[in-house]
């Protein structure tokens, strides 16, 4: 684990147009946000999910609303639901709160952001004591930030609170030139030397990865995903979360609507899944939101997210779907 493995892809080179990606051209792309109440999360839910000992159990997730995120990623569509100034101190308890009222009994939460947890514009430090009496009852906490905002404060608060911390840290993609235009401001030695830094200090880590950026083609799009996968791994990640790409944030549309990007289809989805299930070296899962728009097959579209759904349970690889769509 002491050896830096982030250099193994830059002797990678795909053709890809020589486009600029910047915060000014985002930003410029992006429609309207939506009302949100800095007292409410804008949505919780609870999910089945297999966790770190091996048992589906049920996992809340309440999705806090936070000051926007200072990083404009290309393909990030979180900043719709969030304020544009820091929200004042008490307001982000107030809403786990709120939000644990609503939810069914759980050993598990999930405090997603919008951003990054650490961020001192974001969650106030003089929260932290609340949060960790609102959590107290909880097995494990995962919570997000950026690799670069991965530090001391982290351990700080995992030593405050009673559930196991868990980091969720978006890797998205190693691909040497498509990672720079997401425009996320990180390389994957800024990742590694997070994953490291936390793998040290006993916090698992689950990374996300994107399927099919943009400028790849399908094909490019499942090699990039199986190759960010072993990365991740080597790094030390315990758990993997497959995201394909979609339009929704204006930027995205526009890529798409000029045929620089398209979504992947639910069966790359599952092959990408396939491959890191079989790996067997943490939990790999396909996110399944919105699942439906990476399919136009009515014959084979149930079946495919059954499957999906039980891969992502159990973490065995179950028998392919044959249909005539492919
Ligand atoms: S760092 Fe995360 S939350 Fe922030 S813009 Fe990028 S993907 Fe979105
Ligand atoms: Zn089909």
């Amino acid at each position: 684990m002491s050896v830096s493995i982030a250099g193994n892809f830059r002797h990678y080179m795909n053709n890809i147009p020589p486009f600029e990606t910047n915060d000014s051209w985002i930003l410029d792309l992006r429609g309207e946000k939506n009302k949100v109440d800095p007292l409410k999360p804008y949505n919780f839910n609870s999910e089945l999910e297999r966790t770190r000992s091996g048992h589906i159990k049920k996992v809340a997730t309440i999705f806090l609303t936070n000051r926007e995120c200072p990083f404009r990623c290309l393909m990030c569509d979180l900043w719709k639901n969030t304020t544009d100034t820091p929200v004042p101190v008490g307001a982000i308890p107030a809403q786990i709160r709120w939000a644990l009222t609503k939810l069914p009994p759980s050993k598990h939460l999930k405090l997603y952001n919008n951003g990054n947890f650490f961020d001192k514009q974001a969650i106030p430090a003089e929260d932290y004591t609340e949060i960790a009496q609102l959590v107290a009852s909880f097995e494990s906490l995962i919570v997000e930030c950026h690799p670069r905002l991965i530090d001391e404060r982290c351990l700080e608060f995992s030593d405050q609170i009673k559930p196991e911390m868990q980091m969720a840290i978006g890797l998205e993609t190693v691909h040497p030139q498509i990672l720079p235009k997401l425009n996320k401001r990180m390389d994957i030695v800024d990742f590694e030397s997070a994953v490291r830094f936390l793998y040290k200090h006993n916090i698992p880590t689950r990374t996300f990865i994107l399927l099919r950026p943009p400028f790849l083609t399908e094909k490019e799009g499942v090699q990039w995903a199986i190759r960010s996968i072993d990365f991740a791994f080597e790094t030390g990640v315990e758990c993997i979360v497959i995201i394909p790409t979609r339009a929704g944030n204006g930027a995205m549309d526009w890529l798409q609507s000029n045929r620089y990007s398209s979504p992947p289809s639910i069966s790359s989805l599952e092959q990408v899944l396939e491959y890191g299930i079989q790996l067997n070296k943490g939990r790999v899962f396909a996110d399944l939101w919105n699942i439906k728009m990476f399919s136009d097959c009515s014959v084979c579209f149930d079946s495919r997210t059954k499957r999906l759904t039980n891969m992502n349970l159990n973490q065995h690889v179950l028998p392919p779907v044959n249909c005539t769509c492919e």
